[in-house]
């Protein structure tokens, strides 16, 4: 058996076009963009990358983007001003700060600065407890991804065994959250699902991941999981994103494991497209958030 190949990058398409849509059809009623800001601090090259690829995402979808570079000798105190700065520029309705900040800067306190209206990759607290009771104001960019990737190859989520290695406030954490729910962006069948999440001290993580209907690889190891790991017919997410001397590869070994799957996300062009769509989707909503329809 060869597993189905889910193409992230298509779909990335297929959302942005529809954001696209929804983008000019807001703007003609406003006569203003939904505009997004990226703070991007030092010098990082796929830092670099990353706000590039969301920059040139912004603009094929009609959205527009600013960039704030700070050097990396910046001091917290001025990341926190560039941010209270975005805060309070009403023309910017979506801020996100690249992250790693350099070191010695302290991530979760610039984070906590963001206007939670702004927020849209979903960081901030008041956001974080909206998501875990059910009413979220923005869905975290990676787990909503995933979740629209599934949605958009039929595949269901509601009543099955999902797995997800790995419990970051970025990934593993909150898609357990979204995929745990009574229902999502795009009904109930992709959510509902009966989720377990495991870490670095999960003991037997190779016979819980095999119990997987879907199974989520989000640890940061390079072709961690082997198809002994996986039970026949399930759909393997590889969220990883790891630089090796053979180029990029997910925390999936993709090759071994499409053998016994029966759908698989590549690395690249499988989840890390869908982070950038579902950034964009978040923008379109903060902008609809601040100019609320009036009637
Ligand atoms: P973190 O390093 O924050 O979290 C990794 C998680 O994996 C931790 O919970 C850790 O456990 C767990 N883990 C590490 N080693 C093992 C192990 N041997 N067995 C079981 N669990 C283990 O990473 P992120 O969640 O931020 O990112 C994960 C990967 O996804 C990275 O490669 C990152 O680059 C990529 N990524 C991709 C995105 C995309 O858009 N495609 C977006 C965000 C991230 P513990 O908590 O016990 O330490």
């Amino acid at each position: 058996m060869s597993a189905e190949i889910l193409d992230g990058r298509a779909i990335a398409r297929q959302i942005q076009a529809e954001i696209g849509t929804a983008t000019s059809q807001w703007t003609e009623v406003r006569g203003i963009k939904p505009c997004l800001a990226a703070v991007l601090v030092g010098d990082d090259p796929a830092s670099q990358v990353y706000v590039r690829n969301k920059q040139r995402a912004c603009a094929r979808a009609g959205l527009e983007s600013r960039l704030v570079r700070l050097p990396t000798s910046a001091c917290q105190a001025d990341v926190l001003k560039t941010v209270d700065a975005l805060n309070h520029d009403a023309g910017v309705h979506g801020i996100l700060v690249q992250l790693p900040l350099p070191e010695g800067l302290d991530g979760t306190c610039v984070l906590d600065a963001i206007d939670p209206l702004k927020d849209v990759d979903a960081f901030h607290p008041e956001n974080v407890g909206r998501i875990a009771q059910g009413r979220p104001r923005f869905l975290p960019c990676t787990p909503h991804g995933i979740q629209q990737l599934l949605h958009r190859y039929g595949i269901v989520v509601s009543g099955k065994r999902v797995v997800i290695i790995g419990r970051s406030d970025i990934v593993g954490k909150p898609l357990a959250l979204l995929l745990m729910q009574r229902t999502s962006t795009v009904g109930p069948e992709s959510a509902n699902g009966t989720v377990t999440v495991c870490h670095s001290r999960s003991p037997d993580l190779a016979g819980t991941a095999r119990q997987a209907d879907i199974l989520v690889a989000a640890i940061g190891r390079p072709k961690y999981v082997g198809p002994e790991m996986v039970k026949p017919g399930a759909t393997v997410i590889d969220v990883g994103i790891n630089r090796t001397d053979e180029g990029l590869v997910g925390d999936v070994d993709f090759e071994a494991v499409r053998q016994v799957a029966g759908h698989i996300t590549p690395v690249p062009r499988g989840v890390g497209p869908l982070t950038v769509s579902m950034l964009l989707y978040n923008t379109l909503q903060a902008a609809r958030l601040q100019h609320p329809d009036r009637h």
